[in-house]
């Protein structure tokens, strides 16, 4: 296992039995790679800690990990970018495809939910590890509770600006006060 600036964490399976071993690590600011468009993370605001155990458990590695920092994602109301702390706890058992090429398609399909299958011998954690941080954090992400979002017509940040849009919009029964008073005049 080794790590570096973009790290590529392996994990060499072959080098893991019943007794459990442990790895810590931290993944640097620039580890993260955004998608773009969508996607709601845009980085790390501070170095993200990961503590893993791993050990042999009959045919299957079973690993235990934390993972908890603080990151720069984007409101879903504002579009604006804000820090999220997240932290997350997860197992998952790895099982190599040779070790379940004698079992049937029944058996496999009752496992798929709780087993990942790795190719060849060696786990990535740093996909694992993506996972479990889009996981981590709420579906709908929101910088304040009172966010006010942008206006859907003309996009102006209302947490920050004002638009005209609710003005001209105005509410019906004031529009039609103002009509009255007008007849009047
Ligand atoms: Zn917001
Ligand atoms: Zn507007």
């Amino acid at each position: 296992m080794f790590f570096n600036g973009f790290v590529l964490v392996i994990i060499d399976l072959r080098n893991i039995a019943e007794e459990p071993r442990y790895f810590s690590f931290t993944l640097e600011t620039d580890w993260w790679q955004s998608q773009g468009g969508k996607d709601q993370i845009l980085g790390f605001e501070t170095p993200v800690k990961a503590d893993i155990e791993i050990y042999r458990v009959g045919d299957k590695h079973l690993l235990k990990g934390a993972i908890g920092g603080r990151l720069r994602a984007r409101c879903d109301r504002c579009i604006e970018p804000f820090g999220l702390d997240f932290r997350s706890r997860f197992e998952t058992f790895f099982a190599s495809p040779v070790n379940n090429a004698d079992r049937d398609e029944t058996e496999l399909a009752e496992e798929d939910m709780e087993v990942d299958f790795v190719k060849g011998e060696e786990i990535d954690l740093g996909d694992m590890l993506r996972e479990q941080i889009y996981l981590s954090i709420p579906v709908k992400l929101i910088c304040h509770s009172d966010c006010r979002g942008i206006c859907p017509k003309c996009g102006v940040n209302l947490n920050t600006g004002q638009c005209r849009c609710q003005q001209e919009l105005g509410h019906p029964g004031f529009a039609k006060l103002k009509n009255l008073k007008i007849q009047g005049e």
